[in-house]
């Protein structure tokens, strides 16, 4: 099937006014920026008029599910129709995140999600945990975080069979030097997060082949300058283009004026806007279980009902964006679009060898976002389909 796209399009990071985009198929087969002096191609009359700007739509490295389901929940329909979501909201790659369980859930949830890679509907899977810091556990059961051994990750790797793209894990637990190693000797990506680990400790994960900061300042101590801490070791990494950094920027993870300053310190090639999306994301507020711990959403923030020492509430469990809510409020908190989009898109596309992905460009995967003058998606393309919204 051949389709036609005129309309303002980003193009090498600058908005043109008038671009012609042919899609064969699931590519995209031809992209021409028509100007006022050359004689339009043919055509370029008969093609459909997009109204709004497009630009490549969004990929999550970072993500649990949304649309009232999440990955977490062990049951493929669910996790089909959390993925779905996703694209919808102009998300059509992801990995699939799924949190702290015992050995035996975590086994099924990548069984799950492994058939879910098969067919195409994400992009591989990310074990986020089970080997955590309890200090900065987070939203994960702490009775559950462990040490990791050579058995467990052998065995979950061969479910995976290939599709575990990126493990979060805190360096210093004993072993977690190993698993950085193991991990990037099987190809997957080592994240450090979730951690507790010094300055030291993460520069020696960088150097054993970490490549990834799980989001950066949550879950981690934070930056205290008389502190050794791992904050400034993930920035430093990412300044000589050793990791990206994932950065919630949903506005309640990470202040704007603290994204933004990350983004012009280590460059947009070096940071990667993820949504950490729970199944809250795009159903609204209420009550929600994550990883088996319960969760309540009050205004768009999810947090657990109860910390681990039964003080209410706990703490932040995961986001209620989608990436491009993040996109919209970025560049509306000044962010230059391009920037946006790169952190948004390509950065992580990149990252995850989806070379494909996160630009318009000749030979790409034909995954659009039309969006409005706020950046919001009105229109999502997905391998040459229209989604429905
Ligand atoms: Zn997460």
């Amino acid at each position: 099937m051949n389709t036609m796209l005129r309309g303002p399009a980003l193009i090498d990071d600058v908005v043109l006014p008038d671009v012609l985009v042919r899609i064969d198929g699931e590519r995209i087969a031809a992209v021409t920026a028509i100007t006022g002096g050359t004689e339009p191609p043919p055509g370029a009359d008969g093609a459909e008029r997009v109204s709004g700007t497009m630009l490549p739509a969004y990929v999550d490295m970072h993500c649990h599910g949304g649309g009232g389901t999440a990955f977490t929940d062990l049951d493929d329909a669910a996790a089909a129709r959390a993925a779905e979501h996703q694209h919808a909201r102009g998300t059509t790659s992801l990995l699939a995140s799924l949190v702290t369980m015992s050995p035996r859930d975590l086994e099924r949830g990548v069984a799950i999600l492994a058939e879910l890679a098969d067919d195409g509907l994400v992009d591989g899977i990310h074990l986020e945990g089970p080997w955590l810091a309890e200090a900065r556990c987070g939203a994960h059961d702490p009775t559950l975080l462990r040490d990791p051994t050579l058995a467990e990750v052998e065995r979950l790797l061969a479910v995976g069979r290939g599709h575990i793209r990126q493990v979060t894990l805190a360096p210093e637990r004993d072993h977690g030097m190993d698993l950085v190693r193991w991990l990037t000797a099987a190809g997957v990506h080592a994240a450090v997060g979730h951690t507790a680990a010094s300055f030291v400790q993460v520069e020696q994960a960088l150097a054993a082949g970490a490549d990834v900061a799980t989001h950066l300042f949550n879950g981690m101590d934070p930056w205290h300058h008389r502190v050794s801490s791992a904050v400034p070791a993930l920035l430093r990494g990412a300044a000589r283009g050793a990791a990206v950094l994932e950065i919630i920027a949903d506005g309640a993870h990470v202040a704007d004026e603290t994204v933004r300053t990350v983004v012009d310190l280590v460059g947009a090639d070096s940071v990667a806007f993820v949504s950490d999306a729970m199944a809250a994301a795009g159903a609204g507020d209420g009550a929600y279980v994550l990883g088996g711990l319960d969760v309540v959403v009050h205004h768009g923030v999810a947090r657990l009902t109860h910390a681990p020492d039964g003080t209410s509430p706990g703490s932040l469990a995961g986001g209620t964006s989608h990436v491009a809510d993040i996109v919209s409020r970025q560049v509306g908190h000044g962010l230059p679009l391009a920037y946006a989009v790169r952190a948004g898109a390509r950065t992580p596309a990149r990252l995850l060898g989806l070379g494909d992905r996160g630009a318009i460009d000749l030979g790409a995967r034909a995954d659009l976002v039309v969006v409005d003058e706020s950046v919001r998606p009105t229109r999502v393309m997905r391998r040459g389909r229209w989604l429905e919204g």
